[in-house]
């Protein structure tokens, strides 16, 4: 079996992340000439508005030999707009390689994916990139990292004695003390136990532009990542979707044990159908290769299975880390170009959606009105070109509006009888607490079978998330423990759904008693502007309702990191832009939801008959009226 390295590749956007991919490919072989991405013709780029903007969107996978190595690479976009993919490729990596840039440094994105990478337990080697570049200081950078971050470097051509003690292995200090000291090879396999439990991170320098320390960064990989370990049986997970002219709907799945061949038969999870694979290929720099078969370790696209969607397990369930960083954070109408155009809108959008499940797309029956989820503009322009490109559909969309959401303000209880007009039966009461912010929604039941079924118990704990889509002011309500304290059956009245019609008149209730409040997503940013607009941003960021530390000016320049309120800031990157010229930076990431004055905020009316009207909701569930 080959050696194989699953490996990701992060970085803030513009640190060079493209143009060192492209070099391993020139490198390896793949390609003969090295793809710029200021040109527009890196291999790894795909879509055209990534060619078109010089950004990476989508997560490309792209397999290459290092030697006996096959390194299978997964390229992820640095824009935080395109976060959801970074977070994708997370669960199908071994390790990972972190670039920055020697000039910039650490940079927010950065730390939003180091962070991440830490949780996951993700080895990674880092590379300090454009060390050509005026300014470049890769020693600080470093220095930064070990402060910052807390990851103790080393950096693989350092002498053997170092590298030794950079291992921390104790048998070979012992070796190197008594005059009998270990061989390269002994040292290597000892760094590569400590950089797979964390404990040491290679560090290395060049420049991908001019290709230099791009060969001893291959050479990092495959020295010191691991190797992918393996499942007794058949367990692989799509983590991702994609879209061929020829081939149709693609599935990109990581193996962790087992394999699947052309022709061999899967059962789709969603549906319970059988599809068949009609290809297994690899993706090279240039094109794809039909590799006949993919095992245990391996990663490659599977085609022929259109019901798969990302997430999916085939077989048994593999040990993936669940990861989040983030959630769309606007909402964004869309509106056909022509009258009656809403059908293939609605298809397109929900083709979308399989490749990127946070689109959650929402068709508004009642007022005919279509929505999707977005993490910012950028992302809005990548789904504007997609449309084009595949659907030739040309929508328009509404100004992005924030997702806000609403917490109860403080305890209570929800009740509904729903026993007339029989034939039915359903009684709730709820307890309603508040949980801090980032809890989500947790539920719990006190009551008894001889009360309420199990069976209806269950319904009721289905249909909760629903009934919480729409609170008080029209947002989702989160951040709550609900406990079901009582209520009751009827072995004769009772339907088999009134329970699920009776759920969203008693959280409803409830949410009426604790009263809610309003919370808005905030951005933690990193603004660099010169010296002299200093004043100006501070004055911005209080007129913006944010916070922020005590800023650094350094050569000139003045850097400031803060808390911001999204729906305040969404166009201030353009802002800086405009003062100074261009030469100004706003980097952000997401920093969570938090109380926000409704007189500040925005509050929306309940869509659809609210449950609260008793009489017509009851009549519209049962059908009378449309
Ligand atoms: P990504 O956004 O991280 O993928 O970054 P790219 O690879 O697209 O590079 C961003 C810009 O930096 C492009 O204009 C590259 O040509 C440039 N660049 C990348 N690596 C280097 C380098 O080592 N030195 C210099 N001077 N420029 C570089």
């Amino acid at each position: 079996m080959e050696n194989i390295r699953n490996v990701g590749i992060f970085a803030h956007v513009d640190a060079g992340k493209t143009t060192v991919t492209e070099y391993m490919l020139y490198l390896s072989g793949e390609t003969h000439a090295v793809g710029g991405v200021d040109s527009g013709t890196a291999a790894t780029d795909f879509l055209g508005i990534e060619r078109r903007r010089g950004i990476s969107v989508r997560a490309a996978g792209v397999s290459f030999l290092w030697g006996d190595c096959r390194i299978n690479l997964t390229d992820t976009p640095g824009h935080v707009d395109f976060i959801s993919e970074v977070e994708r490729s997370m669960q199908i990596i071994d390790g990972a390689v972190l670039v920055l840039s020697a000039v910039e440094g650490i940079e927010a994105q950065t730390e939003v994916i180091w962070n991440a990478l830490k949780k996951a337990g993700i080895p990674t080697v880092f590379f300090v990139n454009k060390t050509d570049r005026a300014g470049a200081d890769a020693e600080a950078v470093e220095a930064a990292i070990t402060a910052e971050f807390g990851a103790r470097l080393f950096h693989p051509c350092d002498p053997r004695d170092d590298l030794i003690l950079a291992s921390g292995d104790e048998a070979l200090l012992d070796r190197l003390l008594s005059g009998d000291p270990p061989t390269r090879e002994e040292t290597d396999r000892a760094l590569a136990g400590a950089v797979s439990s964390g404990l040491a991170f290679p560090a290395l320098r060049g420049s991908a532009l001019k290709g230099e320390g791009i060969d001893a960064l291959l050479d990092a990989i495959k020295f010191y990542l691991p190797a992918p370990k393996l499942s007794e049986g058949l367990s692989a997970v799509v983590a991702g979707i994609g879209h061929d002219r020829v081939m149709g709907k693609t599935a990109l799945v990581r193996m962790y044990g087992g394999s699947l061949s052309n022709r061999d038969g899967v059962t789709i999870p969603s549906t319970g159908e059988l599809q068949k694979i009609s290809q297994v290929r690899r993706r090279g720099a240039k094109r794809y290769s039909d590799i006949g078969s993919v095992s245990g370790g391996d990663i490659a696209q599977l085609c022929g299975l259109p019901g798969l969607k990302i997430g999916d397990i085939i077989g048994e369930k593999p040990p993936i880390p669940p990861v989040s960083l983030s959630e769309p954070l606007l909402r964004v109408k869309v509106v056909p170009e022509r009258d009656g155009e809403y059908t293939p809108l609605v298809q397109a959008l929900s083709e979308l959606s399989d490749e990127d499940p946070k689109l959650n797309m929402q068709w508004e029956s009642e007022t005919r009105e279509l929505f999707i989820s977005i993490l910012g503009r950028i992302q809005l322009e990548s789904i504007s070109a997609l449309l084009d490109e595949r659907f030739a559909l040309h929508p328009s969309f509404g100004p992005p509006s924030v997702i806000y959401k609403e917490t109860p303000s403080k305890t209570g209880e929800g009740f509904d009888s729903y026993t007339m007009p029989k034939p039915c039966w359903a009684v709730l009461r709820f307890l309603i607490e508040p949980l801090p912010r980032g809890s989500g929604l947790e539920y719990s039941s006190v009551v008894e079978n001889n009360k309420i079924f199990y069976r209806y118990q269950h319904q009721v704990e289905q249909a909760l998330p629903g009934a919480l889509r729409q609170g008080n002011y029209g947002w989702e309500v989160t951040d709550l423990r609900v406990t079901l304290i009582d209520g009751g059956h009827h072995t004769i009245h009772t339907h088999p759904l009134d329970f699920v019609t009776c759920t969203p008149m008693a959280i409803l209730d409830g949410l009426r008693n604790t009263g809610t409040t309003l919370l808005e997503p905030m951005q933690r940013v990193r603004i660099t502007v010169r010296e002299d607009l200093g004043g100006r941003v501070i004055r911005d960021i209080l007129d913006m309702r944010g916070e922020f530390d005590s800023p650094v000016i350094k050569k000139g320049s003045f850097t400031l990191e803060g808390l911001l309120p999204v729906s305040t800031s969404m166009d201030y990157p353009a802002e800086i832009g405009i003062m100074s010229g261009g030469r100004g930076l706003m980097s952000a990431s997401f920093a969570g939801y938090r109380p926000c004055p409704v007189e500040l905020g925005a509050t929306t009316p309940y869509r659809g008959i609210c449950p609260l009207d008793r009489a017509k909701y009851i009549l519209k569930i049962r059908g009378a009226i449309q």
